[in-house]
């Protein structure tokens, strides 16, 4: 995806990481140590499908082992790459370090195209990949915990948990060796939506701050802001849908990968997602321009650029034309190094990658705690909660009698304040919590340091100080 003569995927993360550590003052070493990736584990396996052998290649890295369990998704797609890899493990360190999450960096991937497998052959692949990396203790609920990433989801996850279970039957935590699986093996409430939930988060901060908003020459709010979307898969579906559904914005682009739709007056995210799953793609859709040349879109005027699909889309070839004013990285690595620089000197606010799309792992986080402690969150408190309610809309309810028309409650307060918090609205209110901190972190950073001019150098400076302080406390 990259052009010409640019850096690779990690080499680009690595040009990012020495431009922050360059306003560093760490000990001699612990640079390098932090930088590079501590292991990289490449296997190739058979499967017997159609009448023959077909062999596999797939990888698990880890980057750092600062903190463990080591986190990180588990990618299909024809393009995963020993490069790849490393460079989303590392991107996975500094995530979990901005939005303390306790874990190090880890990420995995097998080349093969989900699309040209059947659900039982996919199923068959999935298990023997993750039977190699199990025995190896490159899946285990201590050591290394995968979640879902592109191409991958719930039932792949269940598929991992399972060959775990086989394999471990004496293990009472064997739920806790992945994360992203369905509820019903599991899972946690809001762990699909997360990513894309978490970018909804991140804008809304960011929209929270006007000295931000004129960093990127915008003001208002989300509402009637006009935003393009690329790849209407987990992520840029959900951040699509919550920012139209609940924030106002205007989608005026999508692209997939066939093209790109484009409407002025805004195009519905649900009849989209609901096209591309009947038809498989975007081409056809009825109540939009298409374009074949998709990636055009992403030069289109807008206010926020949502780059949800895969790395290196924004690149020396293009970034000169970006017209968005901010572009909030959904996807990893979707800007380049070069394209970077470029977007920095003309003024464009990037929300970077290892905060923009931390939801996921904060979700998985949460999921990871639920099935470690083996119970479901706010089921021991929410009727007492509700209990202690009732008590004050009783009160309220006498004083109401007692006052008659001269103090009416709102009709539905009553129903909105007796609900307790259920698993979904704690796992929501956590992420909230988190996507706000990181942010607030980052931008006392960028606005606070004269050498500092970006969030995503002010990310690493973050996310670097405290795996440098992890080290320090391990006597590195
Ligand atoms: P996904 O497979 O669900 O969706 C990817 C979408 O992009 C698909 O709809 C696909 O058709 C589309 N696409 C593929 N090639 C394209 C192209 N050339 N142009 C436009 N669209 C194209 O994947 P996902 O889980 O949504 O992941 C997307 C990105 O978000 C990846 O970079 C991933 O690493 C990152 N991410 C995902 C999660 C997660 O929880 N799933 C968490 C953090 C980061």
């Amino acid at each position: 995806m990259k052009h010409l003569n640019e850096p690779s995927f990690r080499e680009s993360v690595d040009l990012m990481f020495n431009r922050a550590v360059a306003l560093m003052d760490l000990p001699p070493g612990l640079e390098e140590k932090i930088r590079v990736c501590n292991a990289t584990y490449t296997v190739r396996f058979g499967v017997r499908l159609r009448g023959k052998i077909q062999t596999f290649t797939g990888y698990r890295s880890v980057h750092s082992e600062h903190m463990e369990p080591v986190k990180g998704g588990i990618r299909y797609a024809l393009s995963v790459n020993q490069d790849e890899v490393e460079a989303l493990a590392a991107l996975m360190t500094y995530k979990c370090a901005l939005v303390e999450a306790p874990f190090g960096g880890s990420k995995g991937g097998l080349c093969v195209d989900p699309r040209e497998w059947d659900e039982h052959e996919l199923e068959s692949i999935t298990r023997r990949f993750a039977y190699e990396l199990i025995k190896r203790d490159l899946i285990n609920p201590s050591q290394n915990v995968p979640a879902p990433d592109m191409g991958t989801g719930e039932r792949e996850m269940a598929w991992i948990a399972d060959q775990y279970r086989r394999m471990n039957t004496t293990d009472i935590n064997a739920r806790a060796c992945v994360t992203g699986k369905p509820l019903n093996a599991g899972g946690i409430a809001g762990r699909v939506e997360a990513t894309g939930r978490g970018v909804q988060y991140a804008l809304r901060e960011f929209f929270r701050h006007p000295e931000d908003m004129a960093a990127a020459g915008l003001s208002g709010s989300l509402d009637g802001k006009r935003v393009i979307v690329q790849g209407l898969g987990n992520v840029g579906y959900h951040a699509a849908k919550f920012l139209q559904e609940e924030d106002g914005a205007v989608i005026t682009g999508i692209i997939e990968h066939d093209g790109a739709l484009y409407s002025d007056e805004g195009l519905d995210v649900e009849a989209v997602r609901g096209w591309i799953m009947k038809h498989g793609g975007v081409t056809g859709y009825p109540d939009a321009t298409h374009t074949a040349e998709g990636a055009a879109v992403l030069e289109h005027e807008c206010d926020i650029l949502i780059p949800a699909a895969m790395e290196g889309v924004i690149n020396l070839g293009n970034a000169e034309r970006i017209k968005a004013a901010l572009i909030i990285e959904a996807a990893n690595g979707p800007v380049t190094a070069g394209a970077d620089e470029v977007l920095r000197k003309k003024g464009t606010v990037i929300i970077p990658d290892m905060y923009a799309n931390a939801g996921g792992v904060t979700v998985s986080y949460f999921e990871w705690v639920k099935n470690l402690s083996h119970i479901r969150f706010g089921r021991m408190g929410r009727r007492q909660e509700e209990a202690r309610h009732q008590l004050i809309v009783d009160e309220l309810e006498r004083l109401d009698r007692h006052l008659g028309d001269a103090w009416v409650m709102s009709p539905d307060f009553k129903q909105k304040y007796l609900r307790g918090a259920g698993e979904l609205e704690l796992v929501r209110s956590g992420l909230d919590d988190t996507m706000r901190i990181a942010y607030q972190s980052m931008r006392e950073v960028w606005h606070g340091r004269e050498d500092v001019t970006d969030l995503r150098t002010a990310a690493y400076l973050v996310s670097i100080n405290k795996v440098a302080a992890s080290y320090r406390a391990l006597g590195l």
